[in-house]
């Protein structure tokens, strides 16, 4: 049996070392923006090559609270529009509809899942304020182009990094490109708390100061609320857990890495499309967050996986644009994220499986007819 990600195997490894981090907050008796969050808030701006990062409740409200923060500082209005992958998770878009502006889905490109540069400037209308950059399956997803149209138009660039922690672009990380970056620690990630975390790193003070403000019921100074805040904090335990995490993340993307690779040398399936591999080219950086391939006969390829033991997942299997909750959007055609959506099967992928169950994996892969 291959499970498509032990967690506990995952968390095992870090043994004795998380038990420590989690005793040492108990005895220290503080558990929210304590010393430890402030440890970590540090660690994870200096990894990122940002000036800032705050520590917030999870990747959700890591993106929210970004845009929250703009429209209180009159950056954008109600009704305004932000451009966003098509075949984003429903997140990135609850995040822009959350705060009453309006998602403007963009198709991505069928050999990277991610956004199309080519297709970004079509959108662009007066009421364009922003352009949200999702770092899917682990690619860096922030071509050139597309920070040339960010300036251009005067847009401000955002990243959803929740499943790129680590990735490089060039000499930078993802988390730096652009105006403001949302982080996930979710523990499925690839930089994986114990629970619910999140959180925002950028450039600028002022933003900074304000999600702090707004993480804490919008009080800066204890006992006085300025602004319309909420309650989103990264706990002492969890950011405990990311500080002793965040050491072996490199490590950890390195062994994705490794293990991507033998998928993409041992997979030879003509009805099986791998995702395109790294290139030279400044957009092909990829932590391995996800590795999916397409297939036309995609259920029938998760199911003889299944009967060979190995689990698989789909990411996923409907769009946010088709999702009732959007049933009143109109989102257009968008012919490429609907086939990614038919197509898309996720194969465990992990920091901790072994050679021999990679092998097994691509073995099945490849046994299977179409
Ligand atoms: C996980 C994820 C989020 C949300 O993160 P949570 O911590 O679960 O709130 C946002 N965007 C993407 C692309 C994600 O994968």
């Amino acid at each position: 049996m291959v499970p498509f990600l032990d967690l506990q195997k995952v968390n095992q490894s870090f043994q004795p070392g998380l038990g420590k981090a989690v005793a040492r907050v108990i005895e220290s008796g503080w558990f929210i923006r304590g010393e430890e969050g402030r440890r970590f808030e540090e660690a994870y701006a200096a990894f990122t090559g940002t000036a800032h990062c705050v520590g917030v409740g999870n990747g959700f409200d890591a993106l929210r609270l970004i845009f929250r923060a703009w429209l209180l500082q009159g950056a954008m209005r109600e009704d305004d529009e932000v451009i966003v992958p098509a075949n984003t998770y429903i997140a990135s878009i609850l995040a822009v509809t959350e705060n009453r502006l309006k998602p403007v889905l963009v198709e991505p490109l069928l050999n990277t899942f991610a956004i199309d540069p080519g297709r970004i400037e079509e959108k662009i209308t007066s009421r364009t304020k922003a352009i949200l950059v999702v770092h899917l399956y682990g690619r860096n997803a922030m071509h050139p182009e597309i920070k040339r149209i960010a300036d251009h138009y005067h847009l401000k660039l955002v990243e959803d990094n929740a499943q790129a922690a680590g990735c490089y672009c060039g000499d930078r990380r993802t988390g730096s490109l652009g105006d403001a970056a949302a982080h996930s620690f979710f523990p499925t990630k690839n930089l994986g708390a114990l629970g619910d975390g999140g959180a925002v790193t950028m450039h600028d003070d002022t933003l900074a100061s304000m999600i702090r403000t707004l993480g804490n019921y919008g009080s800066e100074k204890k006992g006085l609320h300025d602004l319309p805040g909420v309650n989103s904090r990264l706990d002492d335990v969890q950011a405990a857990v990311l500080s002793l995490k965040l050491g072996r993340l490199d490590e950890d993307n390195r062994r994705r890495r490794q293990a991507a690779l033998t998928y993409l040398s041992g997979i030879e399936n003509p009805a099986v499309t791998l995702p395109q591999a790294e290139s030279s080219e400044t957009i092909g950086e990829n932590v391995w967050h996800l590795f999916v391939v397409r297939c036309g006969r995609r259920n029938a390829l998760q199911k003889h996986l299944r009967e060979a033991g190995i689990e698989t997942l789909i990411h996923y299997p409907i769009p946010p644009h088709k999702q009732k909750v959007y049933a009143s959007m109109n989102a257009g055609s968008l012919p490429i994220t609907e086939q990614i959506h038919q197509e898309v099967l996720s194969l465990p992928l992990t920091p901790v499986m072994r050679e021999t169950d990679l092998q097994q994996v691509a073995e099945a892969v490849n046994r299977f007819r179409a």
